[in-house]
Parts: C-alpha cells; sequence; structure tokens
C-alpha cells in the first residue's frame, strides 16, 4: 500500500535555485546606520524543477549574501526531491554547522524551505497551511508596523493608515529611547494612541537590536510603566538581544506583555528564552530562522510554553504569505505583521493584499503560498527578475 501511494506522486527534482536581490525601494529601516537605496537586505528565491512547477520564498538578508549562500549549498539540494521540505531544509542545515550557521546559510535556507512548501502545496493542489497543521482560522488581523516619529507627525501615520483600513498598529524604533528624554517617548506614544481608530490596538518596539542600542533594565522597567498607562498591547526588544537574565526580569516585573526574539535564528537559540522564561510573545521570522519548517518548531514549542506566537514580518509580500499560512496552521494566531507603506510587500503581486471592511485579511486556500509574484513588478527592484522566472533565462 505504502509503495502504491509513493508511486502515486513521483520525485520533483530541484534543478536549480536562483536568488534575486531587491534592490532600490526598501522601507527605511530606522537602523541607526539607515538602509540606503543601494542596499539590499531582502532576497526572492525561485527553486526550479524537472517537473517545470517553481516554488518562490524569501529571505531578510543582503541578496549577495544569499547569492554566495545557494552557490554553497547547491551540492546538497541539486537532484533532491522537492517534495520533502522538511526533510530537504533540514539536511541543509545539518550539513552547513560549520560554514555559518545561524547566519546566512541559515536566512538563505529559510527562502528556499518557504518555497519547497510552495512546491508541494502546488503539487498536491493544498495550501501550504493544510500541509503544516490544517485551517486553525480563515482571516487573521495584520498590524500595520511603523517607524516612531516626532510626536506631531506621529499622529498624522496612524492616520494615514488607518484610513486604509487597519485596527492595529505597532510603533517603533526613531527617537525612542535614544535621547534620553521619557518625555518626549511619552509624548509620542500619546500621539500615536490619540489616532486609533475605536478599539484599535497599539504595540511599542523599542528596538534593543539597533546598534549601540543605549538602555537597560531601568529603562527598560520605568517604559514599561509609562506604556501600561497607555494601555500597549506589548514592549518589544526593550533591551538589547542577548539580555536574558534582564528579560527574565522584566517579564516578571513589567504589566505589560513582553516580547521579543526577531533576530534570533534556528530553533535551537529560542530554546533557552523559552525555558527561562524571557518573553510573552516570541516573535521569529520566517524569512530568517529557516523557513516555514523551522517557525512552525518554534511557534509549537513557544504555545507549549505558554508563550504567544506572533511572526516577525519586516520583510516582503512572500514572507507575508508565508505568515498567513502560519496563522491558519497554528492554533490562537491573532496577528500578522504588516509593514506600512513598503513596495516589497504592496508592490510585488499579481492581486496585492487587501483588507476587509473588519480590517482583517484573508488567508490563501489555493494551492501553495496562494500568492503570485508578478515579474514585471519584481523587475523594477531586481536585476536578476528573469532568471527568478524562468531556470533558462
Ligand atoms: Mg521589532
Amino acid at each position: 500500500m505504502i509503495q502504491e501511494r509513493s508511486q502515486a506522486l513521483p520525485p520533483v527534482r530541484i534543478t536549480d535555485i536562483v536568488a534575486a536581490p531587491l534592490f532600490g525601494d526598501s522601507p527605511p529601516g530606522g537602523w541607526s546606520n539607515e538602509i540606503k537605496p543601494t542596499d539590499s537586505i531582502h532576497t526572492l528565491i525561485a527553486v526550479h524543477t524537472d517537473a517545470g512547477i517553481t516554488g518562490f520564498g524569501s529571505v531578510f538578508t543582503d541578496g549577495r549574501l544569499t547569492e554566495a549562500a545557494v552557490t554553497q549549498l547547491s551540492s546538497l539540494f541539486l537532484g533532491e526531491n522537492a517534495l520533502e521540505p522538511e526533510r530537504v531544509s533540514e539536511k541543509l542545515h545539518q550539513n552547513s554547522f560549520w560554514f555559518g550557521r545561524g547566519g546566512t546559510l541559515t536566512n538563505a535556507i529559510s527562502g528556499i524551505d518557504i518555497a519547497l512548501w510552495d512546491i508541494l502545496g502546488k503539487v498536491t493542489g493544498l495550501p501550504v497551511s493544510m500541509l503544516i497543521g490544517g485551517r486553525h482560522c480563515e482571516k487573521v488581523q495584520p498590524y500595520c508596523s511603523v517607524l516612531m516619529e516626532e510626536p506631531d507627525a506621529m499622529g498624522e501615520v496612524i492616520v494615514r493608515f488607518r484610513e486604509q483600513g487597519f485596527r492595529a498598529f505597532k510603533i517603533g524604533w526613531g527617537p525612542f529611547g535614544r535621547r534620553d528624554d521619557p518625555k518626549l517617548d511619552e509624548a509620542i506614544v500619546a500621539a500615536a494612541r490619540a489616532e486609533l481608530p475605536e478599539c484599535g490596538k497599539l504595540f511599542v518596539d523599542a528596538g534593543g537590536s539597533d546598534a549601540y542600542w543605549p538602555n537597560g533594565l531601568k529603562w527598560a522597567l520605568r517604559t514599561a510603566d509609562m506604556l501600561a498607562a497607555h494601555d500597549v498591547g506589548w514592549f518589544e526588544e526593550a533591551l538589547v538581544p542577548d539580555a536574558l537574565e534582564d528579560f527574565v526580569t522584566l517579564r516578571k516585573t513589567s504589566r505589560v506583555p513582553i516580547a521579543g526574539g526577531e533576530v534570533l535564528t534556528r530553533r535551537q537559540s529560542f530554546l533557552p528564552f523559552l525555558v527561562q522564561g524571557a518573553f510573552d510573545i516570541v516573535q521569529p521570522d520566517v524569512t530568517k530562522v529557516g523557513g516555514l519548517s523551522e517557525q512552525r518548531r518554534i511557534a509549537q514549542t513557544a504555545q507549549d510554553f505558554g508563550v504567544t506566537y506572533v511572526g516577525h514580518g519586516w520583510n516582503t509580500a512572500l514572507g507575508l504569505a508565508a505568515d498567513l499560512q502560519l496563522a491558519a496552521a497554528l492554533p490562537n494566531v491573532e496577528l500578522v505583521e504588516y509593514i506600512g507603506g513598503s513596495a516589497y510587500v504592496d508592490g510585488l503581486l499579481t492581486e496585492p493584499f487587501e483588507l476587509d471592511e473588519n480590517g482583517l485579511l484573508s488567508i490563501p486556500a489555493v494551492p501553495g503560498l496562494g500568492v503570485t509574484l508578478d515579474p514585471d513588478k519584481v523587475a523594477r527592484y531586481s536585476p536578476k527578475a528573469e532568471q527568478l522566472f524562468s531556470a533558462e533565462a
């Protein structure tokens, strides 16, 4: 019987993987060393197969690093069966330990893994969510993620995206915590809150993974009190990313839920944070952490620890598409991140994402990731768009 089943679905062999760097219109990251148009921080991935089916994924790192990683990994994936995403991705992880685990190679495997799940969905006729867990929900709330501005401008930003239909917002980085001025920090938060829609949600991201983040535990404790007074839903990256013990202390004390983990990669890195109780909300990035296979395991482990999972999604339309499938496949996922005004989220698909009248996104129920890249749109941002859509180009 088992033999019959495997014969029903013959292998689909990987013939090529193309990495296409995105350039020119990255939204500002709020980093102290701000992103320039000549910088690449995101890469699209195409996995081509001998069945003529192509899967697409996304990587959160410099496209030129991703290209090098794909070259380095090629002897491991060429000829592999694209219908076995988790096995193939784990093969890549296990055999690249010594070449920089957790960094570029892990980032690149993320995009490959997402593309392999896309292929499996296209071949089986199922949405990725059905393959990785099922459909707990059909819609999910996107929170609009924007950078912090001076108080006067902050309210205007919220109004702009509120008018587009968003009802949940995260404000982060910018001047917050960087001027040694608690009054300014509070004024920014108050300005955003004043413009929320009815029953709107507000989250705050200090951006402690910025270079030379100047604040420590005492600042975080004081600021958490201020945020509690403004009914903020979570306090993200309040400390430098590796301050495990201080995160544990902060979480125990803060009335506002503590969020973090966006710069961690590999499921193994999350364990000490979960075991020791560093976070109320864990935020792995599917385009960086190892892909859907890895993100699902992290999210499931987090949920077993009673920790909420909300994916970090400062990436691309394909990253968001992967987050949507995960939101359906896991129980109790209430939010996905949506960058406000990013060309790489709003400007790459044949059918852009659309909010419904309640500010929710539908989770595609068609095969694969359920979204389609527009080759002409991708060509605006990537010199390798042609190769992405045709292995022979
Ligand atoms: Mg963040």
